[in-house]
């Protein structure tokens, strides 16, 4: 393992709340950071100890960071592949771009993922309007229709079902004329979350599966532990190991599963980077995500993903954010807000999480 000794700098692509919470946990481990990132006053610029204020993709911003840090990583999976790679070629960069590459557009990713074995919900490539019929009537009239590049929390999707089938004509180009994917509506119990890492000698390790919530596209609520029992969790587990050994990963992983109700476990998508439902491990556990994943890169061994406590974490999105002083009565309650000066509807403020003794 390569580590990285204290008062190293590692390089974060990405100024948002994921980026800060990054920057806190290194600067526990005694590390510093640089920041890229195109917004003044991000939520990270204000934890770290240096910004570079330019777009991802800049050559010499890029160029600058890697002469600042001694590792680089990043808090979102939109990273251009040819910013990780550029890195790549002067620096470690951890997840690996290949990462980037497989989550960035979906129908790679759902592909990948049953190429390690991991079952996903059945889907059709759409480049047309044409294919959006083909692929409704091979799943029953029941689709999810999304954008392959660049969706997030349910941005550029369009649900279809049997009980009120509409028109297809005209529907790709509203999509925006850009390749899509149908995936097969599925009838869920209940969303479940696995958040693991891999450290630079191979080592694997798991938080316990989370139980999630979303409300139009977006994380509201993570409990944990989840009720889909320990044997779906433990396929959770397992599906998660598979996919960071197949993808030669360092760091830290969230992947998303549906449950469905006659109890089979379908992957709806992984992200290269922290993740929101991976929030509560801050309360709950001795070591968090953000540390999890910043040993991980720092070639420091993986921390106990043990949890010590029950918990249910909430996010606080949009105007949710002015309750956040009534919380603070609270006892058992840790309260993490974003340092993001506008409020606007459906961005994330902050979060909080409620422990109670593990039953
Ligand atoms: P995604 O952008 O893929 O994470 O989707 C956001 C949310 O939409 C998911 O967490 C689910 O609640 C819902 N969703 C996405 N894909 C499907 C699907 N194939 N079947 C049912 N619900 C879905």
């Amino acid at each position: 393992m390569n580590t990285l000794p204290p008062g190293s700098t590692i390089g974060i692509i990405g100024g948002g709340q994921l980026g800060r919470m990054l920057a806190v946990a290194a600067a526990r481990l005694g590390y510093k950071t640089a920041v890229l990132e195109p917004e003044p006053d991000c939520p990270a610029a204000q934890m770290t100890n240096r910004q570079i204020t330019a777009p991802y993709a800049d050559p010499a911003a890029l160029d600058k960071l890697a002469g600042l840090a001694d590792v680089v990583t990043y808090e979102f999976e939109n990273v251009p592949v040819d910013a990780a790679e550029r890195l790549a070629g002067q620096l470690p960069v951890f997840p690996p771009a290949k990462a980037l590459d497989v989550s960035q557009d979906r129908l790679t990713e759902k592909r990948f993922l049953n190429g390690c074995g991991i079952s996903t919900a059945r889907f059709h490539p759409v480049d047309n309007d044409g294919d959006i019929g083909e692929a409704l009537a091979a799943f029953g009239g029941n689709g999810v229709l999304k954008t392959r590049r660049l969706g997030y929390d349910g941005k550029g999707q369009r649900v279809f079902r049997a009980s009120a089938p509409g028109a297809v004509d005209g529907v790709f180009a509203a999509m925006g004329g850009v390749p899509l994917i149908m995936e097969e509506l599925v009838p869920f119990e209940r969303e479940i979350s696995i958040i693991a890492a891999r450290g630079q000698d191979g080592a694997v390790a798991a938080f316990d599966a989370a139980e999630n919530v979303h409300r139009d596209g977006i994380l509201r609520r993570s409990t944990v532990p989840a009720g889909a029992g320990g044997t779906i969790a433990a396929e959770a587990r397992k599906a998660a190991y598979q996919l960071l050994d197949a993808l030669g990963y360092v760091g830290v992983i969230g992947v998303e599963f549906f449950v469905t109700q006659d109890g089979r476990l379908l992957a709806n998508e992984f992200a290269p980077r922290v993740h929101n439902s991976g929030h509560w491990t801050e309360a709950a556990c001795t070591v968090s995500q953000f540390e999890q994943h910043i040993r991980a890169v720092a070639g420091l061994p993986l921390g106990s993903p043990e949890r010590h406590s029950d918990c249910v974490m909430e996010n606080l999105i949009g105007d949710d954010v002015a309750k956040a002083g009534a919380l603070l009565d609270e006892p058992d309650l840790l309260l993490h807000l974003y340092g993001k000066k506008d409020v606007r509807p459906g961005r994330k403020m902050g979060h909080f999480t409620r422990i109670s003794p593990k039953e």
